[in-house]
């Protein structure tokens, strides 16, 4: 949640994070700063993109925000709901379980997860396939994690594989490090999608796409043109915005013809991504659960930084804050909606409640009699669901085989009357009834 932290929120595996994080570098030399390195690129080329700038900022491989920082908890910059309550990822894990089900429970499973953080998600869906093993029958599930930083997938090895892991030998390897959990299903890491093998796989991006570099486009009395980041021609040392005299490529392309804002955000990066994860799921079946704050193509300006759990500005001192834009969900549809079925985005607050958040709530309480974890289990619910806190800004967005929503077919000719089966409700899309 990048905003303010309430100070009783139930926050798990933390100390684990900041031991990994304040490890010394082995590296002595001092490293060039962020600030430096994009004033030196911009005298020589020219003012960058926003996406240049936002692709360096945050994962640049020596001074990248993601490669080089702990961000994610109290003393870090945003808390995100996976780290309040275990109930979070109990519950994506539910969902997971259902469309694999829905899908006809095939032999593997792969869980794929993109940005998984401190891996808190992945571990709590892991434990509910534990708990749930006969659900699972002989399935072979294996675990996949796409992560840009080899800081992050450290600490995600140390949650989910205690020191099992090990790191590939080569630098170019695919799989840059592989363990296994202790109930020993394999768990590898990627630095990019592309690498993750084919087959059925259920994919879950949680506060991912944000992350995502954008293209900031303004309307002019000339047309639409590109926002830039460029030096500030009064301090040397500051940056700022300019928008580029004549139209750029991206310009030209990724705005629509039809477009009626005066200002856009263009994620092209998450288009990809999500166009890669549309063909996947067309072509080997399964689902992905994407999950942001964002909006259905109706928000301009949305850019912004986050430091302390405060608003950061998006240009001064960059590296040492988080940056991040709004998800415009409209355009995730528009780039997947011809291989898969879209779902959502449907707000938190209702994706969790119809997931059965508050009978999950009831059980836990019921189970706790100390006055301290129950006060924080209840301030957990309420920043999950709450619409004033994480409950509306959050949304769920899905994409689904085709197959999955399809209308059962009558078949034509035979004097039995004989139907397919009606396609189970997606979970957290649609009210789950407990009989
Ligand atoms: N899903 C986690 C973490 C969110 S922070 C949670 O909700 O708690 C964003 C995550 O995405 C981090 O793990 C970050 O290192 C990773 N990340 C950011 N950009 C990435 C990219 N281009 N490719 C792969 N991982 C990326």
């Amino acid at each position: 949640f990048r905003s303010s932290l309430a100070a009783d929120v139930l926050v798990p595996n933390v100390a684990n994070a900041k031991r990994l994080f304040c490890s010394p570098s082995t590296d002595e030399k001092p490293q060039p700063s962020m600030l430096r390195h994009l004033t030196s690129k911009i005298k020589s080329t020219g003012p960058v993109t926003v996406a240049e700038y936002m692709r360096e900022v945050l994962t640049n491989p020596v001074t990248g925000y993601y490669v080089k920082n702990n961000m994610l908890g109290p003393e870090g910059d945003f808390i995100t709901s996976p780290e309040i309550s275990q109930i979070f990822g109990e519950l994506v894990g539910v969902w997971i379980l259902s469309e694999w089900m829905g899908a006809g429970q095939p032999k593997q499973l792969q869980l794929v997860e993109l940005g998984p953080g401190k891996g808190s998600l992945a571990s709590d869906v892991l434990r509910v396939f534990g708990q749930l093993r006969s659900v699972l029958g002989g399935a072979s599930v294996s675990l996949h994690l796409v992560e840009v930083s080899p800081a992050l997938s450290r600490l995600q090895a140390q949650n989910l594989t205690g020191d099992s892991s090990q790191e590939a030998d080569a630098e170019d390897e695919p799989v840059y490090r592989s363990g296994e959990t202790a109930a020993g299903l394999p768990v590898s890491w990627y630095r990019r999608l592309d690498d993750v093998p084919t087959g059925f796989s259920i994919f879950v991006a949680h506060e991912f796409f944000d992350a995502l570099p954008i293209h900031k486009f303004q309307r002019t009395e000339k047309g639409w043109r590109e926002v830039m980041v460029d030096i500030d021609p009064d301090k040397e040392d500051q940056l700022r915005f300019v928008v580029a005299p004549s139209p750029t490529l991206s310009s030209s392309t990724l705005v629509q013809a039809d477009e009626s804002r005066s200002h856009v955000e263009v994620c092209a990066e998450g288009g990809v991504i999500v166009q890669q994860l549309a063909r996947r799921i067309a072509e080997d079946g399964g689902a992905a659960l994407i999950a942001d704050y964002g909006h259905d193509g109706t928000k301009t300006d949305t850019f912004r930084g986050f430091k302390g759990h405060q608003l950061h500005d998006v240009l001064s001192s960059p590296g040492s804050a988080d940056l991040t834009a709004d998800v415009d969900f409209s355009f995730l549809r528009r780039m997947a909606e011809s291989d898969v079925a879209c779902l959502g985005p449907v707000t938190q607050r209702t994706f969790l409640k119809n997931m059965g958040i508050d009978s999950r709530m009831q059980v836990l309480l019921r189970n706790c009699s100390d006055p301290s974890t129950r006060k924080q289990l209840i301030s957990s619910y309420d920043m999950l669901t709450n619409p004033s806190k994480m409950g509306e800004r959050f949304h769920f967005f899905s994409l689904l085989h085709h197959s999955r929503l399809a209308k059962p077919k009558k078949v034509e000719g035979l004097t039995l009357e004989k139907r397919s089966p009606a396609p189970l409700p997606v979970a957290g899309f649609t009210k789950l009834k407990f009989s």
